[in-house]
């Protein structure tokens, strides 16, 4: 991946970081031009803690890597897939969904308990976290932007059926809509209804159908 050595790292370069563009200290913090406070913050406790030899950068850009490469919504589409072929695979997976994950291979940190709920034409289930941005990052990956936004999180306990509908999500009145609220312990995972006519798609093919929102419960699936 090429990283530059963190090394270079002091308090004055990421002082003036937004006037130096020559090159960039870690390839996953992008370009430097508008970076939010948060990133600038971010860095200097990395540095501070790499300077004090309390962390390795080679370990932070591994663990970077891993989240941005190795997992994501790819993962929660298989569970979701083998659900929809598998049906004693999708009994165990409401029952504990981390253990059938575990099957699959999947999981790891940041998830304790993953409680899956199963959409249906007369219920439909979304994902919060009111109080900060919980989320199975270990299934579904890093959250969406929109997943951590104060309006998000508000509105969904507030108004769903006008949130999601503004979402692009419009639900008939006979549709019950249930709000999880994830917790840092327990976070859940929608598992979406399967759409007709994808009864002879192959579970590979049924993995590609199936979207990050679908699984935030912001969307369908659909064909
Ligand atoms: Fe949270």
């Amino acid at each position: 991946m090429g990283h530059e050595p963190h090394d270079s790292h002091n308090g004055h370069d990421h002082d003036h970081d937004r006037h130096h563009d020559d090159h960039h200290h870690h390839d996953h913090h992008h370009h430097d031009s508008e970076k939010p406070w948060q990133a600038v913050r971010t860095e200097a406790v990395e540095a501070l803690l790499t300077e004090l030899g309390i962390i390795d950068p080679a370990r932070v850009d591994e663990i970077v890597t891993y989240y941005e490469e190795k997992i994501g919504p790819k993962s929660g589409a298989q569970v979701v897939a083998r659900a929809w072929t598998d049906p004693a695979f999708k009994a165990r997976l409401l029952a504990n969904g981390l253990e059938a994950c575990a099957e699959l291979g999947l999981g790891g940190p940041e998830t304790e308990y993953l409680h899956v709920v199963e959409n249906s034409p007369t219920l439909h289930n979304v994902i919060v976290c009111t109080l900060c941005s919980c989320y199975p990052w270990t299934i579904l990956g890093l959250p969406p932007a929109w997943y951590k936004s104060s309006a998000y999180r508000a509105r969904m306990v507030r108004e769903p059926r006008q949130l999601l509908s503004e979402m692009g999500l419009a639900l008939g009145d006979d549709v019950t809509i249930q709000v999880w609220d994830s917790v840092s312990e327990i976070r859940y995972l929608v598992l979406p209804e399967r759409p007709a006519g994808t009864e002879h798609l192959t579970e590979e093919e049924l993995t590609a159908l199936i979207s990050r929102d679908a699984m935030i419960g912001v969307a369908r699936v659909t064909v």
